[in-house]
Formats: structure tokens, sequence, C-alpha cells
């Protein structure tokens, strides 16, 4: 066991967070206010060779694993963003990334790959449905055969990134529901143009994450080409968790980038500020203590997140460790942007301080992509061997 980066990951690393002070705080603070989606520092990124640090190096990428990632997501997204700049790295060099890297054809991986690597190219992911959100089995859009494609109807809920994306990774039945003996059959994933005819999308009006766009999208007779498969028909549910299981790590990294961002900024203004006596509040335990205790758990998140996607990198089996990583990381940077918020009284009320955007955007975290409930489900079926309870 080596706890130690390699010169290489340092590097990564210290490139990543030097591109995220860069852009800083108020670049996020602009893009959240606008609405407006984090082009510029994904630009930069693509520049940097880092975005697509995961994918293989024949198609643009860096030929890394899931550690880099999670070091680049982190260290950039500390220096400003928070957690929601992990769901770029999701809609992107994992949504469509990695659906297209493992199971794309030839074509796909030579024109698409390169292009989302240097940030020509965006991607989202359409999966929950209105009446199938946890339940992703209950999922009834349908692609009906037509010609050598389909023609697909149905509708999703709550995609992100819609607007700004090239491709859509949408995961039909290709068999009805009430045709097959196993749920998991007759699922298929497809690659499609977001701007096609029949497919329309409006923005829902949301707590937190506003440089993302989260839609309702309606598919009305929509065309697949046959060449937009990705996968195996009726095949998909497998290949489908193949591509699910990484956005753990990612997700996780974000919220240890997060709560490292809150604890800064926290400790910046307790230093500083003195209420009585001259003294500053952060020599109180009553301040001290929760941010402490927040920080071991964030900590011990981060460490399990590496572990997760070492495991993950050497083609082990790594869900229990991804798992138990993202409910801690997401519950300890809640609290620690909470507690923030409370260190600094007023001022954390305030836009200006960064921390109402973290705090919004964090609770999210908990609830998705997967939420507490069905990380506790996992953990008490697969690790400790309990029967199914739902
Ligand atoms: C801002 C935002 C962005 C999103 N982006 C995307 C995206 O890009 N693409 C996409 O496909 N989806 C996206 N989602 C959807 C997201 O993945 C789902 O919201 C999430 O999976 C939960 O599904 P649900 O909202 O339908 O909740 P439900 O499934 O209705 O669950 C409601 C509650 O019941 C609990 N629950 C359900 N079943 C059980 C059980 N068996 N035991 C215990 N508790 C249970 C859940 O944990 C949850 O707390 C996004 C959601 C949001 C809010």
């Amino acid at each position: 066991m080596d706890f130690e980066l390699t010169a290489e990951q340092a590097q990564i690393a210290d490139t990543a967070r030097k591109i995220g002070a860069r852009f800083g705080l108020d670049y996020w603070l602009d893009h959240d206010r606008r609405k407006a989606y984090p082009k510029e520092i994904w630009q930069a990124l693509c520049e940097a060779g880092l975005a697509g640090a995961s994918l293989p190096e024949e198609h643009g990428g860096g030929g890394l694993g899931m550690l880099e990632l999670a070091l680049i997501i982190e260290n950039v997204a500390a220096e400003g963003a928070g957690g929601t700049f992990a769901q770029v790295f999701m809609l992107n060099p994992i949504f469509g990334g990695v659906a297209i890297a493992r199971y794309g054809n030839a074509a796909m991986k030579r024109e698409w790959l390169p292009k989302l690597c240097a940030g020509q190219m965006y991607f989202c992911m359409g999966l929950t449905e209105p009446d199938a959100g946890t339940n992703t089995l209950e999922v009834r859009s349908f692609a009906a055969p037509d010609g050598n494609g389909w023609r697909l109807n149905g509708r999703k809920i709550w995609i992100t990134g819609v607007p700004e994306a090239d491709k859509m990774l949408v995961v039909a039945r290709t068999k009805k529901i009430e045709e097959v003996q196993r749920k998991t059959d007759g699922l298929t994933m497809f690659m499609i143009d977001v701007k096609r005819e029949g497919l329309t999308h409006a923005a829902i009006e949301k707590l937190g994450t506003n440089t993302l766009a989260s839609s309702n999208v309606y598919f009305d007779n929509v065309r697949i080409e046959g060449s937009e498969l990705i996968g195996t028909l009726h095949g998909g549910w497998n290949e489908l968790l193949d591509v699910l299981n990484t956005e753990r790590i990612v997700t996780t990294a974000g919220c240890v980038a997060s709560g490292r961002l809150a604890t800064r900024l926290a400790v910046e203004y307790a230093k500083e500020r003195k209420v009585f006596r001259g003294t500053p509040i952060g020599a109180y335990q009553g301040i001290q203590f929760p941010l402490a205790q927040a920080h071991a758990e964030l900590e011990c998140a981060r460490l399990m997140n590496y572990k997760a996607a070492t495991l993950h990198d050497q083609g082990k089996p790594f869900g229990s460790e991804a798992n138990t990583a993202k409910l801690i990381a997401a519950q300890a940077a809640s609290t620690l942007i909470e507690r923030a918020m409370q260190t600094m009284g007023g001022m954390g009320f305030a836009r200006e301080s960064h921390l109402e955007r973290l705090y919004r955007d964090a609770r999210l975290f908990k609830f998705a992509p997967v939420s507490e409930e069905m990380i506790l489900n996992f953990i008490a079926q697969h690790d400790l061997g309990l029967p199914r309870s739902y």
C-alpha cells in the first residue's frame, strides 16, 4: 500500500489546480448568476490535455485512469467551482467518452472522441424518466424498428447540459417491458444528435447547479440511424451500468472539492474575524469542532475514493468503495458548507461569500446521481449480506 502520488500524478493535480485558480471564484459567481455553461474553463482543461485524461490516447485522450481523473476534478474544482464542475466531467468524458470508448463503433471513436477531448463536442445523457427515477428498469421510452434504424418516442426528465450538447446518450427500450421476462432485457443505448426533428427540451427551474440547465426532454418520432447504436441491441443494461459506475468516483471528487473549498473560505474568515475582546472567532471550539469533524470525514471519503479509482484502474470490482466514498463525501461536504456558513454569520448568506452557491449546489449530491438511500441499500445487501428490502 503506497499513499504517495507519482511525480506525474502530482504534476497533473498541480496543473488542474493552477487552471482552477486562474478562473477563480468570481468566474463561477458570474456563471452561476447568468446560468452560463462554464465553457471557457472546460476549454482550458481541453487545451492542457486534462479533459480527456482518462480516454484512450489513440483517440486524443491521455490514456490515464480514474485516479488521475479524480485528482484533476478535485483540484480544479476546489479553486472555485465546487461539486457542480464534476457534472461537466460526467457529461463529457464519462457519458460521452466512456460510452463511446467502450461500446461505440470505430467511426464514433475516430470522429467523436478527438472532438470531445478538444472541447469541440459536448454530450449529455438521457436516462431518468418521470415514472422511472431510481428504478431505472422502469424506463419506457421506446425505440421501434424503422428500416435500418429506429423511431424513438417517450420522455426524459432532469437531463443536464442539453442546450449545449451536440450528442445525447439515450437509454431506451427496444423490447416492450410487458413482453420481457426480465426487465434487464430489451434496454439499448444510442448516441443521437440533440438537434434533431422531433426532439424538444425545456429547462426546469431549480435550486442550484445553475451553470448547467436540467431539462425535460420529449421524443416525438425521433429518427435514430442504425449507426447510432451504442453497444448491444437489447443488451444495454450491463453496459449502461459500466458507464454509470465511474460517475460515482467523479461525483465524490466534486464533493471533496466543495468541502475543501468551503473549509478554506471558513478558515480564512475565522482567522480574521474578531467579535469579542479581539479574539478571532476561529479560536472558539464551537467554531472549530464541527469543521474539524466534517473535515475528518471528508478526508476519509477522499481516501476511499482513491481506493475505488485505483481498483477500477486495476480492473477489479470497485462498487463498494465507490458507493461508500460517495455517501460520506456528499454528507461531509454538505456539513462543511453548512458549518462554513455558520462560521461566517451574515456574510455567509451573501452571494459574494460564494458559500450560498456551494450550499445550493451541494444539496443535489445527496440524492443524485445516486441517492443516500440507494447506497445504503447497496451496502446492506452487498457488503453486509442482508436481504433486499424493496
Ligand atoms: C439537477 C439534476 C440533474 C440531473 N441530471 C441528470 C442527467 O443528466 N441525466 C439523467 O438521466 N438523470 C439526471 N438526474 C436525475 C437523477 O439521477 C434522479 O433525480 C435521481 O436518480 C433520483 O431519482 P428521482 O428524482 O426520480 O427520485 P425517486 O426515484 O422518485 O426517489 C425519491 C426518494 O425515494 C427514495 N427511494 C426510492 N426507492 C427507495 C428504496 N428502495 N429504498 C429507500 N429509499 C428509496 C430515494 O432515495 C429518494 O430519496 C438529475 C437530477 C437532478 C435533480
